[in-house]
């Protein structure tokens, strides 16, 4: 019997689908890469079928049985992954977890949410939004993005300052492992019980299991927003202020400097007339008088660092244009030799402007290329960089864009930064993860040969 035939006698036949323009459509996510093969009309990456759960003994079935036959599984939230961490790298079965979209029980006393993994990133907020709380977890893909992707790459928000990542967040989880068995944690505020095995599956971008669902820290809807503008004369002042705010124990939620080209970029994209310097917005949201508290010191901080106040406008104007920027990749992408993407990478204070320094002067040979720091903590902080370029023909674009990645990485790694602060590894970065782990990816690969051992689990992603 083939293939779908069988997974439609294991979950019926609404749940499978072989047609071409679902296998063409789930031969990719975000990663550019795979933007450039579908381009130039190469779908490199088909899977052999998709499958929709309809609810956990579908999950546990469908493990069963591609563990009995050694199919790879590819765990599918929403596809806006953008390292491949989607995409059937080695055929098998898509495993879209759509279907698994409730919210499952909201706690008021102890403040949690259980939702399914499956579950839209906005619609979930929404559902929040209406009974009085926030997740507080804002990434820019969060129309087009699912719970079980921010928990299996460790997504940010943008608002992470104030509500910390993804992995701040969560408090317990449920996930199916290869062999169908489904293990949950339990939810306490912490505890002293060895090793978190929640843990194992954050940030695993399904190389262990399925994640099915979990509890998350909620917030009350905040009383007050308090937010300005400001230029700032260059990034060693921007990032001086930065580090202060931090280190003075505020909380800002949105804090982010622009260098110069993102500044005009991003003053263009507000709708704000150019002006000379760099912009930083910085915001706090919250209680009323805590609110008050903290921005009037954190906007002190900026002052006091020569920054000059663009007002409150600029930061109401920062709020309601802050998406718009990430969703104008596709459309640039679409040009045959065009270059378009992102690289996040996070060092502690002390090696942050050494490795901005590093990063840029190789992405300056790509391109234009901007940066902008944001998610900070009293250690360091992110750097978000953004390369716009042009591959020199359409056959090359692959071979520009890898070389330019691997003196970026190996950047990274010489200047002490982390490879990823949170889009994750997918199977482009997988060699520079060993890089990064040094021995301890060897450990990494006996974990995954001990919960996997038959390889199942999402091949080839993560470099396992
Ligand atoms: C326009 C745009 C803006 C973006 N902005 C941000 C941002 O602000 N912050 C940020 O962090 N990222 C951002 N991203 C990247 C992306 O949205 C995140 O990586 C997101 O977490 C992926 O979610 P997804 O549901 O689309 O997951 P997918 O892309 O479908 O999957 C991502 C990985 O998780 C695995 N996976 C998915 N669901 C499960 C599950 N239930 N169990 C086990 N494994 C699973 C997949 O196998 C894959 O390895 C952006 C992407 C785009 C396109």
């Amino acid at each position: 019997m083939k293939l779908h035939e069988e997974l439609k006698n294991i979950l019926g036949p609404d749940s499978v689908s072989v047609s071409s323009v679902d296998l063409i459509t789930y031969s990719r996510d975000n990663l550019p890469l795979t933007i450039f093969r579908q381009r130039q009309a190469k779908a490199a990456y088909l899977p052999d079928a998709i499958v929709w759960p309809n609810n956990y003994d579908d999950v546990t079935k469908i493990l069963k049985f591609a563990n009995e036959k050694k199919v790879p599984i590819v765990p599918y939230g929403a596809g806006s992954g953008v390292c491949g961490g989607a995409v059937p790298l080695k055929g098998g079965i898509i495993v879209d977890l759509k279907r698994l979209d409730k919210i499952i029980a909201v706690n008021d006393k102890s403040l949690l949410v259980a939702a399914q993994a499956g579950i839209n990133g906005q619609i979930l907020e929404d559902k929040l939004n209406a009974k009085g709380y926030t997740l507080g977890h804002f990434p820019a893909s969060i129309y087009c993005s699912t719970l079980g992707g921010w928990l299996s790459t460790k997504a940010a928000g943008q608002l992470s300052t104030r509500y910390g990542k993804i992995e701040d967040m969560v408090v317990a989880l449920t996930a199916v492992l290869p062999t169908g068995e489904i293990i949950s944690t339990k939810a306490v505020p912490r505890t002293s019980t060895g090793p978190t095995l929640m843990h194992l599956f954050v940030g695993a971008e399904g190389t262990l299991g399925i994640i099915l669902d979990a509890v998350l820290r909620i917030w009350p809807l905040p009383e007050q927003r308090e937010t300005k503008g400001f230029l700032f004369n260059d990034v060693k002042s921007g990032l001086e202020a930065i580090r202060l705010i931090m280190r003075k124990g505020l909380r800002p939620a949105v804090i982010r400097l622009y260098d110069e080209k993102d500044t005009a970029l991003a003053m263009g994209s507000l709708g704000l007339k150019t002006e000379k310097g760099l912009l930083l917005v910085l915001g706090f949201v919250g209680n009323k008088s805590i609110v008050e508290t903290e921005s009037k010191e954190g906007f002190k901080i900026c002052v006091e660092h020569d920054a000059k106040e663009l007002g409150k406008d600029a930061g109401e104007f920062w709020w309601k244009h802050r998406y718009d920027i990430s969703y104008k990749q596709a459309e640039i992408l679409s040009e045959e030799t065009a270059i378009l993407d992102t690289i996040e990478v996070a060092a502690t204070w002390d090696n942050l402007n050494n490795l901005y320094e590093g990063v840029k002067a190789v992405l300056d040979n790509y391109g234009y290329a901007m940066a902008h720091f944001s998610h900070a903590y009293p250690e360091g902080a992110c750097i978000y960089f953004t390369i716009l370029g042009e591959a020199p023909s359409e056959d090359e674009a692959e071979g520009f864009y890898k070389k330019m990645w691997d003196e970026v990485m190996q950047t990274v790694i010489n200047d002490g930064g982390t490879i990823s602060h949170h889009h994750g590894i997918g199977f482009f970065k997988g060699e520079w993860l060993k890089k990064e782990l040094g021995n301890g990816f060897d450990l990494l690969k006996k974990i995954k040969g001990a919960v996997d051992p038959n390889g199942i689990m999402n091949p080839g992603k993560m470099g396992l």
